[in-house]
Order: structure tokens, then sequence, then C-alpha cells
């Protein structure tokens, strides 16, 4: 159900695993794998050393309705299940494995504003993907992720990063703009090219570093019930305390508990799902 393109060095080397499409409507990664999957096999791109593993596709059922997911968020339930319940459940079997054959994986994802700015995670920082997220040509990465879950809710983490990490190997999540911009896939298919460059992995010189702005995660808001949000926030505005933030229909408010930035604001969330986060300067 899952299509998987592998490419060989010629010499031993890293591992690297690159998925897109984890939700169904972030096709930016799938647009930028495809074209280099079309480069790879027409020689265009050698890969010199290691092994790349490509899948343009993660969650197809979603990705054809142009859904994020179809039953639940397939980067909370990255583990593999002994009696998968859930069609997201089915496809974690099937990319955990990838995940852990991996010494390095590049999840690639977008968001859901047509201004929103790219940025990294950095989850769980390690020699690995410290020098990619140097490489990225993105303005900001943002820090604090598994510990904000994990002291908010006692949520565990079940994603791309928290899995890699579980097996004792490194991922990085690049969120490349806006889903249906050019730009975004654009950046999707640099930041590729320079993880295969970092990695030694194409012949390539090292990229040089792009400064970042750092971000630490501190908290998430999960939309209760039906209300929307007080402007039309755009990921990494800056936020000041007391700032409404969001309205419920029966007149609650939700305001900014401190100065900072809200982050990935989803004006479209469904009730019961992650309606914005909240973060500081790093
Ligand atoms: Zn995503």
């Amino acid at each position: 159900m899952i299509e998987i393109f592998e490419y060989c060095g010629k010499e031993d080397g890293l591992s690297l695993l690159v998925l897109a499409a984890v939700h169904g409507n972030e096709t930016a990664g799938t647009k930028a794998l495809n074209r280099l999957i079309e480069k790879l096999d027409k020689q265009q791109i050698c890969l010199k050393k290691g092994k790349l593993t490509l899948v343009p596709v993660c969650n197809p059922a979603a990705y054809q309705r142009h859904i994020r997911e179809t039953e639940e968020n397939l980067n909370r339930v990255m583990k593999l299940h002994e009696n998968p319940q859930t069609y997201e459940q089915k496809l974690a079997n099937v990319i955990c494995p990838l995940i852990a054959a991996h010494r390095m994986t590049l999840d690639l994802h977008s968001t859901h504003c047509p201004e929103d700015v790219p940025f990294a995670f950095c989850d769980y920082a390690d020699e690995y993907n410290k020098p990619l997220i140097a490489a990225l040509p993105v303005d900001y990465v943002l820090e604090g992720w598994p510990q904000m879950y994990a002291a908010q809710d006692d949520i565990l983490d079940f994603s791309t990063e928290g899995y890699a990490h579980a097996c004792g190997n490194t991922a990085t999540t690049l969120e490349c703009g806006y889903h249906q911009s050019e730009a975004a896939v654009e950046l999707a298919y640099q930041a590729v090219m320079k993880a295969l460059a970092v990695y030694g992995m194409i012949d390539a010189p090292m990229p040089s570093a792009h400064k970042k702005q750092h971000i630490l995660m501190q908290s998430f808001v999960i939309k209760e019930t039906d209300g929307h949000l007080c402007k039309d926030f755009k990921h990494l505005d800056a936020i000041h305390a007391g700032e409404k933030l969001a309205v419920y229909d029966n007149g609650a408010v939700l305001t900014a508990p401190q100065d900072g930035f809200i982050l990935l604001p989803n004006p479209d969330a469904k009730i019961g799902t992650e309606w914005y986060y909240l973060g500081k300067q790093g």
C-alpha cells in the first residue's frame, strides 16, 4: 500500500530515509521526491555513498482524498501496533521498520496558511541532525516538542522523530511552508539535496550553515468546542501577555499567558485537536 524507492551508492555510508505526505494533504515533499526520483532514475543525480530510501506518500488514502488523515493523525501513532485498529496504525507498522532501519530520517511536512514561514523541528539534537538542521535553508528551528507534550498531558512522543529516537536513530521534521505553494516544493527539494551533501552521499561541497532563530515550544491548546481564532494569526506571529487569541461560541476567551509567539495556528482545527501552540525565544 506504500510505494518505497531505494537507491544504493557504490561505497558504504549513511542510510537516509526521506518521508513525505505523512499527512495526506501535505504534498510539497511528495512533489519534491518525485522530482528527485526522476533525476536518480535518469542518473542525472548519482548516489555515491550510503543508502537512500524515499517514501513520497506515507498516507496514500489521505493523499488521494487531499485530507490530513483518514482516521487519526499518523504522526501521533508512529510506533509498532500489535493489533492495529485504524488505517493509520497499519501505516505506522510499515513506516516504523523503515525508520528503525535507517540511521537518519528526514520527514517533510507543510503547514496550513499561505504566508507560513518554513522551519525545522529539532526534538532530540545529536551529531546526525545538528549538521543537517544547520544547513537547511530556513530561518527558524523549533525545539522542546516532546518535553512540552510530556509536561502538559503526559503524552508520549509517537511521532517520526520520537520513534527514530526510541530506536537509537535520528530524525528531523521540516515544515516547508504552505501546502499549496511552489516555494514549499522547491524548499523540500533543496532540503533533500542538502541532506545528501551533508552526509557525503553525492558529489557536492558541504553546504554552508544558514543562521537560525531558536524557538522553545512551551504549551499547546486543544480546541474543546466550536469557536474561532481572534485574528488571522500566522505561524510565529509575536503575541503579548493578555492578548486575546481565541473565543469559543459560548463566550469563553483564551488569552496569551505571556509574551512570546503563536505557533502553527490552525483556523480549521477540528474539535479535540491542536488549535495552536505557544513558544518563546529559545
Ligand atoms: Zn504535517
